[in-house]
C-alpha cells in the first residue's frame, strides 16, 4: 500500500508531449524544497492504494497516450513502483526531479518516457545538483528522454552552460520553462528570447515551452 494524492486524467501541460491525453498519479512525497514548488504535499486529503488497485485504475485508462508518475518526487516510492510497474499495460511516462538516481536505475526497465528536471538553483533555491543530474542522466539517457529547466530573469551563464552540456552530452532536447505565477510568466518576452538564444549558441536541440495547461485550465 501507498499514499497517493490524486489520481486524474488530464492532457500534458509541460514539454514536447504537451497535449497528450494522460493518466496522472500523483505522489505526495519530494526530496527537494524547490521555492516555485506548487505541490501541496498535505497527506490528509491523499488515499491509499495497493498495487492491485492502481495497476487495475492504470489498464483501464486505454483512451491516454500513457500514465504520468508524478509529484512530489515518485522515484521515494521504490518499493511500491517495483512492484507496480510489472503489472501495467500503459506506457510510463516518469516525471522526475533527475536527482535519486540510484532508485532509476532500478526501475528504469519499465519506463517508456522520462521528463528529467535540471534544477537551477537560481529559480529552484535548492544547492546545486549538477553532479546528482549528471549521474541521473547517465542512466535516463537508455530511454526516451528530455530535460526541462525552469528559470527566472536571475539565472546566470555557468547554468546555461551547465544545463546545455548537460543535454548535449546525451543529444536530447532541452525543455526552457519560464517560471509562471499562474497564469503570469515572471520573465519577459525578451528575456526568455534572450535566454532561448544564449542557450541555442551552445546546443542547438533547445526550445521555449511554457506551461501550456495554465492558459488552458487544466489541472
Ligand atoms: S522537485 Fe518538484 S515537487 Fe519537489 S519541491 Fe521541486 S517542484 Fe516541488
Amino acid at each position: 500500500m501507498t499514499k497517493i494524492k490524486e489520481i486524474f486524467k488530464s492532457i500534458q501541460g509541460e514539454g514536447p508531449f504537451v497535449g497528450y491525453k494522460q493518466l496522472f498519479v500523483r505522489f505526495c512525497k519530494c526530496n527537494l524544497t524547490c521555492k516555485y514548488c506548487d505541490t501541496d504535499f498535505n497527506i490528509a486529503d491523499s488515499k491509499e492504494y495497493s498495487v492491485e488497485e492502481l495497476a487495475e485504475i492504470i489498464n483501464k485508462a486505454k483512451d491516454c497516450h500513457s500514465v504520468s508518475f508524478t509529484g512530489g518526487e515518485p522515484l521515494l516510492e521504490k518499493d511500491f513502483l517495483e512492484k507496480l510497474f510489472p503489472k501495467i499495460n500503459l506506457p510510463i511516462y516518469l516525471e522526475t526531479n533527475g536527482t535519486l538516481y540510484q532508485t532509476l536505475e532500478e526501475l528504469i526497465d519499465y519506463i517508456t518516457y522520462i521528463s528529467a528536471d535540471i534544477k537551477l538553483p537560481s529559480c529552484s533555491g535548492n544547492k546545486e545538483l549538477w553532479n546528482e543530474h549528471e549521474k541521473f542522466f547517465e542512466i535516463a539517457s537508455k530511454k526516451a528522454l528530455f530535460a526541462k529547466a525552469v528559470f527566472e530573469e536571475n539565472i546566470t551563464e555557468f547554468e546555461i552552460e551547465r544545463m546545455c552540456n548537460i543535454a548535449k552530452k546525451y543529444n536530447i532536447e532541452l525543455i526552457l520553462q519560464p517560471m509562471m505565477r499562474g497564469k503570469i510568466s515572471t520573465v519577459d518576452s525578451a528575456f526568455m528570447e534572450k535566454v532561448l538564444d544564449s542557450c541555442l549558441i551552445k546546443y542547438k536541440r533547445v526550445r521555449l515551452i511554457p506551461q501550456v495547461h495554465k492558459f488552458i485550465d487544466v489541472i
